[in-house]
């Protein structure tokens, strides 16, 4: 594989990228760079609160529960000690949260699309729960509010459905394919200023381990709850620059019955080249000393073609869905990622995606990678008209940034990570 039309250089220090997973072309120029770690923006003076106490900020928050949808499951911490519990009784905020799964009140593909499409039905334990959720009149009141604020988007009031329409309408909250993983906290214990928000790489390692299980589980139940489901998405949307309506932390993981265009590109180039994957990512990092660091199971590095950087962290294991990996090869791609994020400040914007082997087929493979695309900002004239996104970095100067502020701050991640920039072999990967 020739990656000559990937990179090309000119004397006058412009940089032409083409990503041909992605389909990008990105374009450096030095007369155009800029920095890319946002270190202050408008920041307020918030009021300190520590483990245990409410914080009221966003309907996310704990102390405004009635607010957001119904959690299904919250992990919680006690001496070091992980704790899951299912549907807990709202209102019960004095433990140490760390994270909660609950539906998304907005959904992009519709509990009503699986119904009509695959008959997709609501098990009867959850009707059961709606049933004593109505019977409850606070928890009454939260869910017709909820119903409420989605009604409303198109002019319609939750007076004009009978109860039993309502009651059908709050399925999704507990069997829908569109959920969330959401921090216990908004800000991290103890912020005096609103740029402290609880954030990925600033919260202890160990903890963010516990995000990724309930991901890869989350994961699990949905597959066997909808056996129509060929891809789920996660993601994650940091800051309002990046696309978020809240600022506070919160993963989405979203069901879909088709792939995408980059999974759909990426089938489509491994016909002709079953490790198109592998062969194109060894030969970028290995021409432009792209790796930034490493541990047993994964690595990460700068990947060509993304609009200001794009940093991705791959897993070498042969199994191929976040799901199927094991124990120690899930915390060994959080800890990478931890890591990664760690480096970057929380005023940074940044689009995480996650890209796997889709469900239910055989003919294609590819591993489970992360990718933390920076700051997402509106495409501007040249690149409408060119297709062509300006860099404001060029990925090797990226990885250069990276390792060092990775450097400076190991002490605040996993001990098993090593920070590199060797080369890297096609070996190393398991999964072909
Ligand atoms: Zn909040």
């Amino acid at each position: 594989m020739k990656n000559q039309h990937w990179i090309s250089k000119d004397a006058s220090g412009i940089e032409n990228y083409y990503n041909p997973i992605f389909d990008q072309h990105t374009i450096y120029t030095p007369y155009r760079s800029a920095p890319i770690f946002t270190t202050n923006k408008n920041v307020k003076t918030i009021t300190p609160t520590n483990i245990g106490i409410e914080e009221h900020y966003c309907p996310f928050c704990l102390g405004e529960s009635f607010l957001a949808t119904p959690e299904k499951l919250r992990s919680v911490k006690s001496q070091e000690q992980i704790t899951y519990i299912p549907y807990p009784a709202l209102q019960d905020d004095s433990q140490n949260v760390l994270f909660r799964r609950q539906a998304n009140l907005f959904e992009i593909i519709c509990y009503d699309y699986w119904q009509d499409k695959y008959n997709i039905i609501t098990p009867p334990e959850d009707l059961v729960r709606i049933d004593k959720a109505f019977d409850d009149p606070q928890l009454k009141s939260s869910l017709q509010g909820l119903l409420q604020l989605n009604l409303q988007k198109n002019n319609q009031d939750i007076k004009d459905f009978s109860i039993a329409e309502q009651k059908k309408m709050c399925e999704y909250f507990y069997n829908g394919f569109h959920e969330l993983l959401t921090s216990g906290r908004h800000y991290l214990p103890q912020a005096t200023n609103s740029s402290e928000l609880f954030h990925s790489g600033y919260i202890p390692w160990a903890d963010h381990r516990v995000s990724f299980e309930m991901i890869c589980n989350t994961i699990t139940d949905m597959c066997a709850r909808n056996p129509f489901i060929t891809f789920i998405t996660v993601f994650q949307n940091w800051l309002s620059e990046a696309g978020a309506s809240i600022e506070h932390w919160h993963k989405q993981i979203l069901g879909i019955d088709f792939w995408g265009h980059v999974l759909l590109r990426e089938a489509s180039l491994t016909k002709d080249c079953s490790t198109f994957y592998r062969d194109f990512i060894c030969e970028t990092i290995n021409q432009e000393n792209l790796l930034i660091a490493e541990n047993k199971h994964a690595f990460a590095y700068i990947e060509i073609g993304g609009k200001t950087g794009r940093i991705t962290i791959c897993s070498k294991s042969k199994n191929l869905r976040p799901q199927e990996h094991t124990l120690e090869e899930i915390h060994a791609m959080s800890d990478l990622s931890h890591a990664i994020l760690s480096t970057i400040t929380p005023l940074t914007p940044y689009n995480e995606k996650w890209f796997y082997t889709p469900f239910h087929q055989e003919d294609f493979v590819t591993p489970w990678r992360i990718s933390i695309s920076l700051r997402a900002n509106v495409n501007a004239g040249f690149e409408n008209i060119t297709q062509k996104l300006i860099n404001p970095i060029s990925p090797k100067k990226l990885a250069d940034a990276i390792r060092n502020l990775m450097t400076s701050k190991s002490a605040y991640f996993a001990p098993n990570i090593t920070i590199t920039s060797k080369n890297i072999s096609p070996d190393m990967f398991e999964y072909i």
